[in-house]
């Protein structure tokens, strides 16, 4: 992998002003792995203000002094670069801010506050060498890297007690780059997971939605569980753990809820699925009635929406994804079975969940399918349901589309209700299905002029012939729409 020209040109700058500049963090790990990183940080001994001189297109944006430059570039991961001058965080009395950062003199110094070994290395161009770049690498980071280890820089105990935030990081990593923690950093997570209250819930929400978007993020959540981190995340998860259901399922609900997730991200379906598939039976433990094989869990859709809800508002997710995401659980048990399940029930349905949220919804239902060890998703079933469901959002072929309604017949023509305004509608319908540009307002009143020179008789005939019409346009619009989901 090459450095790209926007990253050089910015470390060349630094240099040219006779400063230090290294590229540093995850980006290091990422070049190393032979993986484009999300984006590329640099560190340098220059101050702020000295970095914003010598670059016009920038601006701090942080209290860590952080400047961000502008470059022309295409790719939306080099048009932002992050220069971040040495600095060392001095003690953190709450676990989770620094007392106070100060300037680092060295890099070694701004190396050694870094999170993981992996992350802890700088990389430096070399010009006119063979070995093009060289690594400062004071931890281990490269060994770690190659033995697939998350390891703290330093005493892990020192570093989660002055940031609890980092063993979920541990975990994203250890989750999205398939890595095992090393045992003392373990311990260590045990040993203070408690913290992880200290934390804000923005900082944790997001910390685990990046968990939960990763593919492996079944794991993730159980590496969660088992540290005992999830506890302090989504206590409600826990539950479910080691609580049997019935005859129907042969995973406990702990279990059946990963599989789920599992499978949503197998799937690479969006958050709200992943979550939804998540949560969908997580009350399930609170309502469970009776044990063994005839066990029942009555209404768990209901208080899981519920319990949704309130997990998510107390990790402070937007409001509106909340509703997407308890609706999502809400309905997540619907039934259906092509012939038995009515087409009023289908339309019910799609107005209560919402036409935007069919989708997701048949993607949870699939999840929860396939985590509960069944071997298919019902392709068919599903196949069919999609007909319908777009069956009955289309919009009706109707008089209802006309830019002229039965009042402004009625008072073109000076006429009382009767069946000719029906007729007279029915007809100008089936100019308009003929040429949907023909549906203007001044043309039809035209026409409706026009109709109103036939006999009654003349009338009743065409608006016969005009209905056999539009009824083989719907049967045609039937057939097409049954085509695209292969149904019959
Ligand atoms: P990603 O691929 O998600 O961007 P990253 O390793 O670049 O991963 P960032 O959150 O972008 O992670 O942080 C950049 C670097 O800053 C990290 O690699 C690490 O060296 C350091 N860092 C970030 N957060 C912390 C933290 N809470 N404690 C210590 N060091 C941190
Ligand atoms: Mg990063």
């Amino acid at each position: 992998m090459e450095i790209p020209r926007e990253v050089k040109f910015v470390i060349n700058e630094l240099k040219k002003a006779g400063f230090e500049a290294y590229i540093v963090g995850g980006c290091v790990r990422d070049f190393l792995r032979h993986v484009e990183p999300q984006d590329w940080d640099v560190a340098t001994n220059a101050k702020p203000e000295e970095i914003g001189e010598i670059f016009l297109r920038s601006f701090i944006n942080n209290k860590f002094g952080t400047v961000t430059i502008l470059t022309d570039s295409e790719n939306p991961r080099l048009k932002e670069i992050e220069i971040t001058p040495y600095r060392i965080d001095e003690k953190y009395t709450d676990k989770r801010h620094p007392d106070k950062i100060s300037w680092a003199k060295t890099i070694e110094e701004d190396l050694a506050r870094r999170d993981f070994t992996i992350n802890a290395m700088a990389l430096m161009e070399i010009k006119n060498q063979k070995a093009k770049v060289k690594i400062i690498d004071l931890f281990g980071g490269q060994k770690d890297l190659e033995e697939k280890i998350i390891r703290a820089v330093g005493d892990p105990e020192k570093r989660f007690s002055e940031d609890a935030l980092r063993m979920m990081r541990a975990v994203r990593f250890a989750t999205i780059l398939d890595f095992k923690i090393e045992e003392k950093t373990t311990q260590a997570i045990k040993k203070n997971s408690f913290w992880l209250q200290a934390i804000s819930k923005e900082r944790i929400r997001d910390e685990f939605l990046k968990i939960i978007m990763t593919d492996r993020a079944a794991d993730g959540v159980e590496l969660l569980r088992s540290l005992p981190l999830l506890k302090y995340i989504v206590p409600e998860l826990g539950e479910g753990y080691g609580v049997s259901q019935n005859k129907h399922h042969i995973y406990d609900c702990y279990e059946h809820s990963i599989l789920s997730l599992k499978y949503a991200a197998k799937r690479n379906f969006n958050k709200y699925v992943r979550l939804a598939a998540l949560f969908h039976d997580i009350a399930k433990p609170r309502v469970k009635r009776g044990e063994g094989p005839d066990a029942t869990f009555y209404g768990h859709e209901i208080l899981g929406a519920k319990m949704t809800s309130r997990i998510l508002n107390r990790l402070k997710f937007p409001k509106k994804e909340i509703e997407k995401i308890a609706k999502l659980v809400r309905y997540h048990l619907f039934y259906y079975n092509p012939g038995e399940v009515s087409e009023a029930s289908v339309r019910r349905l799609v107005r209560q969940v919402g036409p935007e949220n069919m989708e997701e919804l048949l993607q949870v239902r699939m999840a929860d399918r396939i985590g509960s060890g069944c071997p298919k998703a019902e392709p068919y079933k599903l196949r069919h349901l999609r007909y319908l469901i777009e069956k009955v959002s289309q919009d009706p072929i109707s008089v209802k589309m006309l830019k002229v309604n039965g009042k402004a017949v009625m008072k073109i023509l000076d006429i009382q209700p009767g069946p000719k305004i029906g007729n007279v509608l029915d007809i100008l319908l089936s100019y308009v299905l003929e040429d949907p540009e023909k549906n203007e307002k001044g043309f039809l009143e035209k026409e409706v002029e026009k109709l109103a020179r036939l006999s009654d008789e003349e009338l009743k005939n065409l608006a016969q012939k005009a209905k056999k019409e539009r009824e083989k346009i719907e049967i045609k619009r039937d057939e097409m729409t049954k085509k695209k989901y292969w149904v019959t």
